[in-house]
């Protein structure tokens, strides 16, 4: 129910919030008494519910000055709105002091299903209607989130002071989205309001139409956390002393004979039981008929047969001390079928009734190189500080495989599927709070615990470490794809993004931007600046990078004269010719200085805030061997500069896709040995300019907001 502009503004004005003050006349003669007491000039302007944009019935009248103009726009609002809005009922006519001009905006506040209460700002008239040039935040609000708000609209410069106009009064405006925040927060029956517009002023701010809708406020059943269980306590899941895979097989064509095959390849230090009425051994270890005659206690389970077959399983498994189950079975509520819904609720309540987490179904469960679990043969044995919440199952392996590729080496890899127990709230706490976890990388379909809760645990997540998020089911045709997939609900993408930065953690739009950002999260310390020290391509090649640097927000600074001085003092004759960035063609064995001595000068220099080695693989210029002696010698003393560790370093390794003719061919084996030889030697790479200047952007961002933060408490 819409409440009228003269009620709205009662309410905001109890609150604190500056309105135009306001009163309702319901005769020409109380209209021109209110106008005394609000004092003139004053606006005019019709009250009905069923009027909603005013002017456009001829109901605003402004700049009203004597009481014979007021009687006058009292009698023309009532005849353009019998006219144009025959049906309206008309409550009165509002009666308010008029406020000088300002530069108007906008504040708003619509209810988003996953994160509830979402502020919007925005410029006032064609700026939000025509460009949709407006922000959002959820409530509440820090004195960030407000500054962040505004600062972050197209039109800011607007408000600063563009062209000879006066700068508005910035603060002004942030305390009153802070206001509205708190007004939003304790009047939860407010489901959608409308401030439009604010007039801003070069000191204060006040709004002077307003706009509140209430409804009965939807409480959401609150996600119970099951049988007092501790929200992220999973260690059950990543450090079982003893694990049974049922359904296990020595056909190597299928999991059962995988998940027994990862447990002893990636040497799991507890009892293995493979269960099969089939065979007698899986893989050389004897094998159980089923879980009752295993000799021992079994604390988890990877379950490889039919889901149907599940709650039986549980009965028995409780007997067994059973903690946790990944269910790697599919076929649940993600295929949108009400059996297979009711299948899952089933499992749900026994888990509850016997205290067994569940992780899945419908994922492939749990990498932990640690521990010796794995989901698939080739990944590192060796351990890592990434951890990865991936709620698809193929999307879990093949961020681990490209990663690993990358140089990422992972504490835990979880991916999680159907979400029916174990969900991202628990890992991310998990992950949170689990010391070899350094970087968090996720990719979510759908939200299964409350959205608030959720952002409140990656605020206290991202104090500590970095998160970076892909979020699935963006676009719609995404979200029917989740919706079949894990049977999730996606939100709306823009709330998404801005919900996620808010609380301080990383959105990214692919699976390549949530590996880049891993890498450079991983291997590169705090950048605070964005002078980038760049070079080791051809002429063509650096040129079009120092542009990609450049149109990212980065700076190419030229060489500076002390750097040139101590060439030409050491004998070089290019002395005047080298510059930012390195021009490896120009330089010729035998030069005094080669690329990586000119990077390592730009490292030493205060002139950078980091240094980038660009290696021109598909620059087709080299025969196999003076490839191996120029490039690998160039990687090397990339691998020296890295080091050396004077500045932030990494390299650019252009990546190009190449055809199964070209897969024997000496370039692509020689360049795979090279990057294999940066990722042993940790030196972070990146395919290209612009995804290595997102990661550096990120970088920036993700320290100077935690920073920024601290200091507000
Ligand atoms: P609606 O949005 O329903 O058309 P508004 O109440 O926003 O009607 O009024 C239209 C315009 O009139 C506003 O955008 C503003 O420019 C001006 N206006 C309205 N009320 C006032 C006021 N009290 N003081 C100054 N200007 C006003
Ligand atoms: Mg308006």
């Amino acid at each position: 129910m819409f409440l009228t502009e003269v009620e709205a503004k009662k309410m905001l004005a109890k609150a604190g919030i500056k309105v135009a003050e306001t009163l309702l006349a319901t005769s020409k003669k109380e209209a021109v008494q209110m106008s005394e007491q609000v004092g003139f000039p004053v606006v005019l302007k019709v009250v009905s519910l069923d009027i909603i944009h005013k002017s456009e019935a001829g109901g605003v009248k402004v700049n009203l000055q004597t009481a014979a103009e007021i009687e006058k726009a009292y009698d023309d609002i009532l005849a353009s709105a019998a006219k144009k809005c025959p049906a309206a009922k008309i409550q009165g006519i509002a009666v308010q002091h008029m406020a000088p001009a300002g530069t108007e905006v906008i504040i708003g506040m619509t209810k988003d299903s996953q994160f509830g209460a979402t502020l919007m700002f925005g410029l006032g008239g064609i700026f939000v209607e025509l460009l949709k040039d407006v922000s959002f935040r959820v409530v509440p609000l820090s004195k960030l989130d407000a500054s962040e708000m505004i600062k972050e609209i197209k039109g800011y410069n607007l408000l600063t002071g563009f062209r000879g106009q006066p700068a508005v009064d910035i603060g002004a405006l942030e305390e009153m989205l802070l206001q509205v925040s708190q007004f939003i927060e304790s009047n939860p029956q407010i489901s959608e309001l409308d401030l439009n517009p604010v007039l801003a002023y070069t000191k204060g701010a006040i709004a002077v139409d307003a706009r509140i809708n209430v409804e009965e406020p939807v409480v959401k059943p609150k996600v119970q956390l099951k049988n007092n269980r501790k929200l992220g306590d999973l260690e059950c899941l990543f450090y079982p002393k003893t694990v049974a895979v049922v359904g296990a097989s020595n056909n190597p064509s299928t999991h059962g004979y995988g998940f027994v095959k990862h447990l002893v390849d990636f040497g799991f230090k507890g009892s293995i039981y493979p269960i099969t009425p089939k065979y007698t051994n899986v893989l050389g270890i004897k094998a159980y008929p089923n879980i009752d005659s295993v000799p021992e206690n079994v604390e988890h389970v990877i379950y490889c047969v039919d889901l149907a077959t599940l709650p039986d399983f549980m009965d028995k498994g409780a007997k067994k001390g059973l903690r946790s189950i990944h269910i790697f079975a599919a076929r649940g509520a993600e295929t949108g079928r009400a059996d297979a819904k009711e299948l899952e609720a089933t499992v749900k309540a026994k888990a509850l009734q016997y205290n067994i987490r569940l992780l899945g179904p419908n994922c492939m469960g749990v990498y932990c190189p640690e521990s010796g679990f794995s989901f698939f043969e080739d990944a590192p044995k060796e351990s890592g500080f990434v951890g990865g919440i991936i709620q698809s199952g193929g999307s879990s392996t093949d961020i681990t495989r490209y990663g690993s590729l990358r140089g990422l080496r992972f504490s835990k890899m979880v991916s999680y599927g159907n979400a029916l127990d174990i969900n991202e709230m628990d890992l991310l706490k998990y992950m949170c709070d689990d010391p070899k976890t350094k970087v968090i990388i996720s990719f979510i379909e759908g939200l299964r615990g409350d959205g608030k809760e959720f952002l409140e645990l990656v605020r206290q997540t991202t104090a500590k470490k970095p998160f970076i998020v892909l979020k699935g089911g963006m676009s719609k045709a995404g979200a029917r794809a989740t919706m079949s997939h894990t049977a999730s609900l996606a939100g709306s993408s823009k709330i998404w993004e801005t919900a996620i930065r808010q609380a301080g953690g990383i959105p990214v739009k692919d699976i390549d931007d949530l590996v880049n950002l891993a890498v450079a999260f991983s291997f590169l310390p705090p950048i605070k600046g964005r002078r980038v020290g760049t070079g080791g391509s051809g002429g063509g090649r650096n040129t079009i990078s120092v542009d990609q640097w450049e149109n990212c927000g980065f700076e190419v600074v030229p060489l500076p004269g002390e750097i040139r001085d101590e060439f030409k003092k050491r004998g070089s004759v290019l002395w005047d010719v080298l510059d930012n960035p390195a021009d490896a063609s120009i330089i010729i064995p035998g030069d005094a200085y080669n690329v990586t001595d000119l990077l390592t000068e730009m490292a030493k220099s205060s002139s950078y805030d980091f240094i980038c080695g660009n290696v021109a693989v598909d620059d087709y210029v080299y025969n196999k061997e003076n490839f191996s002696d120029y490039v690998g010698k160039k990687v090397e003393g990339y691998i020296k500069l890295h080091k050396a560790n004077i500045k932030p370093f990494f390299v650019i390794f252009i990546a190009r896709p190449f055809g199964i003719k070209e897969m024997d061919h000496w370039l692509w084996r020689e360049a795979a040995k090279l990057r294999t030889k940066l990722v042993e030697e940790k030196v972070p790479f990146f395919p290209l300019v612009d995804r290595a200047a997102q990661a550096i952007n990120e970088i920036i961002w993700y320290y100077d907001r935690k920073e920024k933060r601290q200091n507000e408490k």
